[in-house]
């Protein structure tokens, strides 16, 4: 091939990426491309946080492409549209891609995959985002697997590939082609950013790597589970952006867990899976793309969800007067991010005390998060919910006030994000309704609803719904 585009999309590294590597290996020429999607402008999912992130991400990505002496090729508008416009205009014979698994990304692959061969150039994609896709870790019958422990057990007889070489410096100057102005601020766009956005780009993410593989990994198992400590990574952003390979990630993992000892290697053993997790859920929406649309047991489609919007805004703006869902709320709400103890916590009290749907809680999260990202966010919907794949029964319930106790048993989390609470003390904090009288201020609001009552109710409106009869 004389001339290849290698399109980027949730890919935005330089080092371990499969396509770009295929593509400098087979193309005397590669050409970066970059496509800001009109989706960003108008799509109902798309948030501040995520588009600065996404962004900074790619600025950074510019750069490092620059300093290896390829020229990044920025257009806006549709892919569909553009990629067939842009092969003629650079003259280029093929175009590589890493693979992508959201059902609307996969049927536009498919679609330009046609046009692209009309004209002659061709399209290939590559398995880079996961070490195995939706066909390569199968049941035993051959059927995708919708529980994620015996998932889990296969994926972990199977050794991940090592991390692709990264790309030499270009020999030969390449032409520059025209590029389109990069935006530089989700403002442009329409959104107004209120959070503070994390370090983008390759090298911040691989310095994260390497802190959290230096120390915290090792106590992973007993800390992961307290928002008040950063236990946890905070990789998620740029697992999302692709600003660092899975591979590396787990190569990195293999060689902290070699050099550790057996209590160390079992919390490295607890990360690994919850990265599997994440290749669950990326499987599950490759393999039943209608989850996209609805609940993965379609009889939860009918359920009477009988919640107020008011009780919707009283959640999304951490007004509920349970401390620990407003103070998860608002950490989300100015930083972006929240953690997994808390997402299920919310996640639960929305469906299953406020009674409104997990759709709706579902488009709050990708409207805010930085890390929102299709498969893992309807995966934690629908198991939270309990209308998924491997999910909690629908008459498991997180009490909101024993989950505050346990996971946040001196309060230091709510009152760092509720400090209308500050002064109470630990035995009501998660409870400020049996707080002494006169000790809880004015603004902070009285229980939207009480848990004790919303339990029963949660349960009749599940156990209403029929399973669809069989049609005769
Ligand atoms: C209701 C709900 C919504 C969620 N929405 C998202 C989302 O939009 N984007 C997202 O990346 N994660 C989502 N998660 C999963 C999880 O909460 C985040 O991945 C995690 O909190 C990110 O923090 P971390 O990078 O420090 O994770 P770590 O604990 O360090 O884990 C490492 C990586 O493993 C993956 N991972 C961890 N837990 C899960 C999980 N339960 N499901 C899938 N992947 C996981 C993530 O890529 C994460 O970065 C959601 C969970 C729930 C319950």
């Amino acid at each position: 091939v004389k001339r290849a585009i290698h399109w980027f999309r949730r890919d935005l590294r330089v080092a371990d990426n499969t396509s770009l590597s295929e593509a400098v290996q087979r193309a005397e020429e590669v050409v970066p491309v970059f496509i800001i999607e009109e989706a960003l402008r108008t799509g109902p999912d798309v948030g501040a946080a995520r588009l600065a992130f996404l962004f900074k991400s790619l600025e950074v990505l510019r750069e490092n492409l620059a300093t290896l002496g390829y020229p990044l090729v920025v257009r806006r508008g549709r892919s569909i549209d553009l990629l067939p416009k842009l092969c003629q205009e650079l003259g280029v014979e093929a175009v590589f891609a890493n693979r992508r698994y959201e059902p609307y990304a996969q049927a536009r692959d498919n679609r330009l995959f046609n046009e692209l061969n009309a004209l002659g150039v061709g399209f290939e994609v590559f398995k880079d985002a996961v070490a195995w896709e939706e066909r390569e870790i199968l049941t035993r019958t051959g059927n995708p697997f919708t529980v994620f422990t015996p998932y889990a057990k296969v994926w972990r007889t199977k050794t991940p590939a090592p991390p692709r070489p990264g790309i030499p410096k270009v020999r030969r100057a390449i032409q520059e082609f025209r590029s389109d102005s990069r935006p530089l601020d989700p403002g442009e766009f329409g959104y107004s950013p209120k959070q503070s956005i994390p370090p983008a780009g390759e090298a911040a993410a691989l310095a994260i790597l390497k802190s959290f593989l230096a120390g915290p990994v090792f106590s992973y198992a007993t800390q992961r589970d307290i928002p008040a400590e950063s236990g946890t990574s905070k990789l998620s952003p740029h697992l999302r952006c692709g600003t660092i390979g899975i591979r590396t990630i787990y190569a990195a993992l293999r060689e902290a867990q070699a050099g550790s000892r057996p209590e160390q290697q079992r919390n490295c053993d607890v990360w690994l899976n919850e990265l599997i997790w994440r290749e669950f859920y990326l499987q599950i929406l490759d393999n039943f793309p209608h989850v996209m649309k609805g609940a993965f047991r379609p009889e939860y489609d009918n359920l009477e969800w009988g919640g107020s919007d008011e009780w919707f805004q009283a959640w999304c703006s951490g007004m509920t007067g349970y401390p620990i869902v407003d103070a998860a709320m608002r950490c989300l709400n100015s930083t972006g991010w929240m953690h997994n103890r808390l997402r299920m916590i919310v996640a639960m009290f929305l469906t299953k005390d406020l009674l409104i749907s997990w759709r709706r809680g579902e488009r709050y999260f990708m409207q805010q998060l930085v890390d929102g990202d299709m498969a893992a966010n309807n995966g934690g919907w629908q198991w939270s919910a309990g209308t998924g794949t491997d999910a909690a029964p629908y008459f498991r319930i997180f009490n909101p006030m024993s989950q505050g106790e346990k996971f946040d048993p001196s309060g230091a989390f709510v009152r760092r994000w509720v400090p209308e609470l500050e002064s109470l003390p630990d035995v009501t904090i998660h409870q400020p309704w049996n707080a002494s009288p006169g000790t809880v201020p004015g603004n902070y609001p009285k229980r939207a609803v009480i848990h004790e009552e919303q339990r029963p109710k949660c349960l009749a409106m599940f156990k209403a719904v029929k399973p669809p009869s069989v049609a005769r």
